[in-house]
């Protein structure tokens, strides 16, 4: 009797503990840094009881997911740069989603067209310019940057940067390659220096005087301006952002996403869908306002104060897709002009 009663507590336990354990636990691969998306994790888990395993690295998580195969234990996948995004989606390691409120939340522009990875948050790469030096209207749009007027005037982080290939992806569709090649060709004879550093440096050497006018993602402003080292602080005392193509008929500023999809091979998709939903609700879209000075994708929701504090823009509503289709091309044009 007694030997019974274990074997069938035994059997419980074995079947039907575990997968209730699973089906209240996502596993994440994100490119994200954990004080950026734990916030959100926290506040997902609260609201659903749903508990998240992120597994946080730079750089190879496509690789692994890929290798892992049909074992992977990955539920959903945030990263930063449709750059990044895409190539989840390229090495078909991404299942199609079909969720309503995905839809809803996020303009077409900004997702996959086979519903397969999602914008969830917007970043500008726009214009940095010393506000002693660059007087306004003097630059308004990215192809006044090939002026011969702003020689030596210029610095930059190398080209290859997805961030920069994104720009680049941009400026070619907009003007065709023979035209994006001249315009990348008559940026970079303006340099002050070789390209070097990652986006902050740049502002740092318009601080220090070697250039006036730099590319940043827009929340580099807000990151060196609440930093906690006081030297950061200084270097944005003189610098002013400039949204570019604003123009009445210009195509408004670039701007790139952080993103993210469903492992194809998920055990939990139902979950992992809750998670996606959840970062597209308005309580978290104000959150990547708050956290690391991103625009919400959903149009619902309003920058946040600080942000507003930055200006107002329109921005290019080019498929976004398109500036992962050209890196290949943009990369070349780079390599070419030597950014
Ligand atoms: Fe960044």
């Amino acid at each position: 009797m007694k030997t019974k009663f274990v074997n069938i507590l035994i059997l419980f336990i074995t079947t039907f503990v575990p997968s209730l354990l699973l089906a209240n636990e996502i596993n994440i691969y994100s490119h994200r840094q954990p004080f950026l998306i734990n916030p959100f994790l926290e506040l997902f888990t609260e609201e659903t009881g749903i508990k998240t395993n992120v597994v946080y690295s730079k750089k190879g998580l496509a690789q692994r997911l890929k290798a892992e195969g049909d074992k992977s234990p990955a539920d959903v996948i945030l990263t930063v740069d449709i750059g990044r995004l895409y190539i989840y989606d390229d090495l078909d390691l991404l299942a199609p989603i079909n969720s309503k409120k995905l839809l809803n939340n996020i303009p077409i522009y900004l997702r996959s067209p086979e519903n397969t990875w999602f914008g969830l948050s917007k970043r500008a790469r726009v214009i940095v310019v010393n506000k002693n030096k660059i007087k306004d209207g003097e630059i308004t749009r990215i192809e006044d940057l090939a002026d011969t007027k702003w020689k030596g005037k210029i610095c930059t982080r190398p080209g290859s940067h997805v961030y920069n290939r994104g720009i680049m992806a941009s400026v070619l569709a907009a003007l065709g390659e023979e035209k994006a090649e001249q315009w990348a060709k008559s940026f970079v004879n303006n340099l002050a220096k070789r390209p070097q550093g990652n986006d902050r440096a740049q502002v740092k050497a318009i601080y220090e005087g070697e250039c006036d006018i730099a590319l940043i993602n827009n929340y580099y402003f807000g990151k060196l301006k609440f930093s906690e080292d006081p030297e950061q602080r200084k270097w944005v005392e003189n610098v002013k952002l400039i949204f570019p193509n604003q123009g009445e008929n210009d195509r408004g500023a670039h701007v790139n996403i952080s993103g993210g999809g469903i492992a194809k091979y998920s055990k939990n998709k139902e979950n992992a869908l809750a998670l996606l939903e959840f970062l597209t609700s308005e309580k978290a879209q104000k959150l990547y306002g708050e956290i690391n000075f991103e625009y919400p994708v959903n149009p619902k929701v309003l920058p946040s104060l600080e942000l507003q504090k930055w200006g107002e823009f329109r921005e290019d509503n080019l498929p976004i897709i398109k500036i992962a289709e050209l890196g290949p091309l943009s990369q070349k044009i780079i390599d070419r002009v030597g950014w």
